[in-house]
């Protein structure tokens, strides 16, 4: 898209200073076997670097105008494939087990995801990454960098995004990225996250049951948990205080001071069921 103007709309920043392609290389921890599916190739600088390393790329983009450059630059490889499409839209194992010629199954029985992403649906993705079935073994993604040092947050300074996060994966800050390198330029530095996706969630709990309480947890910014749990749930101040006493947990405390090992806790002796069914505590 020679002379285009980049859409903000999409989130278009794109990487210029490629000593940063390195480091996200090296954090995907690739082989020449690897499939791997990348969110919004742009002008594909990523892409270049992803297909000389791995056995099938899928780079999934959503502006029109990138569409036939991009076909065009990797005809000659049929192992990269450009699909334009929403990310949001699809399955990402669907995205990438349409491109492999399995002999079992059209799904891979795993992949990769190797992105810079566009930081106007970083939560969707990153929600639509970690729940997909089954998601990818390894994510590297570029997000802005208080996004991922928020998502790499310890107990003391958890968010609800946090929670959510290192409940599927173990995330790790690799490197910060100035915002000089990428173009246009954006506001704010972004990081470079790598997430290893768990073989199971770090709480054995159901997913439902899991993110409904920790949701009403973080209900009421800085209020105590007996506070945002009573509201958030709809229960009586003494059925949430006989809870909290049951798991362990100090009433007073806050929502962003318990680790994920407490949530669980409380998870497991919550008085109600994500279908509201009250157990009786
Ligand atoms: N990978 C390129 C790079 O590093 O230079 C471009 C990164 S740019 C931050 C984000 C890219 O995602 C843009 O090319 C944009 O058009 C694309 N994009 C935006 N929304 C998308 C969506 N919903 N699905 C797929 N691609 C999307």
């Amino acid at each position: 898209m020679k002379g285009a103007p980049a859409k903000k709309s999409l989130g278009q920043n794109f990487l210029s200073d490629r000593r940063y392609l390195a480091p996200i290389l090296a954090a995907a921890e690739l082989t020449p076997t690897d499939a791997v599916l990348e969110i919004g190739p742009g002008k594909g600088v990523l892409t270049e670097a992803l297909a000389a390393r791995v056995g099938c790329l899928a780079a999934v983009e959503l502006d029109d105008r990138l569409i036939e450059p991009l076909r065009q630059r990797f005809a000659d490889r049929p192992h990269v494939h450009i699909i334009h499409a929403d990310i949001l839209a699809h399955a990402p194992p669907a995205l990438i087990g349409a491109n492999l010629q399995s002999p079992i199954s059209n799904l891979p029985i795993s992949y990769k995801v190797v992105a810079n992403l566009p930081y106007y649906i970083t939560s969707a993705v990153l929600r639509h990454l970690l729940e997909a079935a089954p998601p990818p073994s390894l994510a590297v993604i570029m997000v802005q960098w208080e996004v991922a040092q928020r998502i790499c947050a310890q107990p003391g300074d958890l968010s609800l995004l946090a929670v959510s996060v290192q409940f599927y994966a173990e995330p790790r800050l690799v490197q910060r990225v100035p915002a000089a390198a990428f173009s246009p330029r954006p506001k704010v530095d972004s990081a470079i996250l790598q997430l290893r996706v768990r073989a199971q969630p770090a709480v054995d709990v159901a997913p439902a049951h899991f993110f409904t309480v920790v949701r009403a947890g973080f209900s009421q910014k800085r209020k105590q948990l007996h506070n945002s749990l009573a509201a958030g749930l709809g229960l009586d101040k003494a059925t949430v205080q006989a809870w909290l006493t049951a798991a362990g947990i100090d009433p007073m405390r806050r929502a962003e001071t318990l680790s994920l090992a407490e949530w669980g806790a409380l998870c497991r002796e919550a008085p109600i069921r994500v279908d509201g069914a009250m157990t009786g505590v």
